[in-house]
């Protein structure tokens, strides 16, 4: 998949905005400085005349070795140059200083970046920066349902008056571990495998968990197991298409958090079952964390799935089990009775 040219070009008007707003806050921080510091400008205002300087000196001990007779003649000396740079260095340390005595932080008044790696351009040399493929990801695997899906379903809006007794233990168990995979993504490798029965909240959790590392500016993919597997074997099959079918293969195993929803429902091949293998390993030998939710129990995976799939997400995954009547029935039965549900 790639992007269309309005998207690109929005995605470039993105970076040009954020270099405007980063250059503006920059100027308002350097007035700020210059107001409370005078001597800091005095610092800064120094170095062209230094500039100047130095320029004349190095050309005037380069024309004076020009000048002198053959057998005398040598190189330009490069010491007017390398004096110039100590003297920069020593005015670059006294600004620091100068900005920490006076309670701001040394690099206040370094260049700000959105994006350090790229320094806001959205390329490293001739490849696309991580934060150009987090926005690129998100238009193309249409993440303003997933994100309209988030404003709905998050940490913030997630009840327990649906479960009681075993159920609720259960309940909290997952959330509890949904909480911290979204506290440690990035310092832990972990995937998590929510299974049980249907409407328990499982599909809730992995949305409240996207929510969590979109904030962050992860890059998420979000697919129901039909979807995901419809979309591999339709790029697979059409041979025009063959660099789209490689570079979705990438986004799939190179996105930071990859969610697969009800896995099961999906039909199975040899083909697919290849494809879903190559997909988990892979994630996993890049510690890239992934999300499957399914309404299979272990039995049901293991027969379902090759055993080299089902051994690895019996081991690499940590499981959690949901139970408990079907929560969309009971909101629809009470938006019929005409209570709106909790
Ligand atoms: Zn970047």
């Amino acid at each position: 998949m790639s992007l269309s040219k309005d998207q690109y070009d929005s995605i470039l008007l993105g970076y040009s905005r954020r270099q405007d707003r980063n250059r503006h806050e920059l100027d308002r921080r350097r007035a700020e400085i210059y107001a409370r510091i005078p001597e800091y400008r005095s610092l800064e205002e120094s170095v062209p005349v230094m500039g100047m300087q130095a320029l004349r000196r190095i050309l005037s001990a380069a024309s004076a070795a020009e000048e002198a007779p053959q057998p005398l003649r040598s190189a330009p000396s490069a010491a007017p140059a390398s004096d110039f740079a100590a003297r920069m260095a020593d005015i670059a340390a006294a600004k620091r200083r100068l900005l920490v005595s006076n309670g701001y932080a040394a690099d206040y008044l370094d260049p700000i970046y959105d994006c350090p790696d790229c320094r806001d351009t959205g390329y490293l040399g001739d490849r696309k920066c991580h934060c150009f493929r987090r926005q690129e990801i998100s238009i193309l695997y249409d993440q303003s349902h997933l994100s309209e899906l988030a404003a709905a379903q998050n940490f913030d809006t997630l009840r327990e008056s649906w479960y009681s007794g075993e159920d609720l233990i259960r309940f909290r168990k997952a959330a509890a571990a949904a909480r911290a995979f979204t506290e440690e993504f990035g310092r832990v490798h972990r995937n998590l495998l929510f299974h049980g029965t249907v409407g328990t909240g499982k599909s809730f959790l992995s949305v409240c968990i996207a929510q969590k590392l979109l904030e962050t500016r992860h890059s998420v993919i979000y697919f129901s197991a039909v979807g995901l597997f419809d979309h591999i074997s339709a790029l697979s099959f059409d041979y025009r298409n063959r660099e789209q079918f490689t570079d979705f293969l990438s986004d799939l195993y190179g996105c930071d958090l990859l969610i697969i929803d009800d896995l099961g429902t999906e039909m199975t091949n040899a083909f697919i079952s290849t494809q879903f293998f190559s997909l988990i390993n892979e994630r996993l030998l890049r510690e890239k964390a992934t999300v499957i939710s399914t309404n299979l129990s272990h039995r049901e995976l293991r027969d379902r799935y090759t055993d080299r799939v089902f051994s690895r997400i019996a081991s690499r995954y940590e499981s959690y089990e949901f139970s408990g009547t079907d929560i969309r029935l009971q909101k629809k039965i009470l938006e019929k009775r005409g209570l709106s549900p909790v």
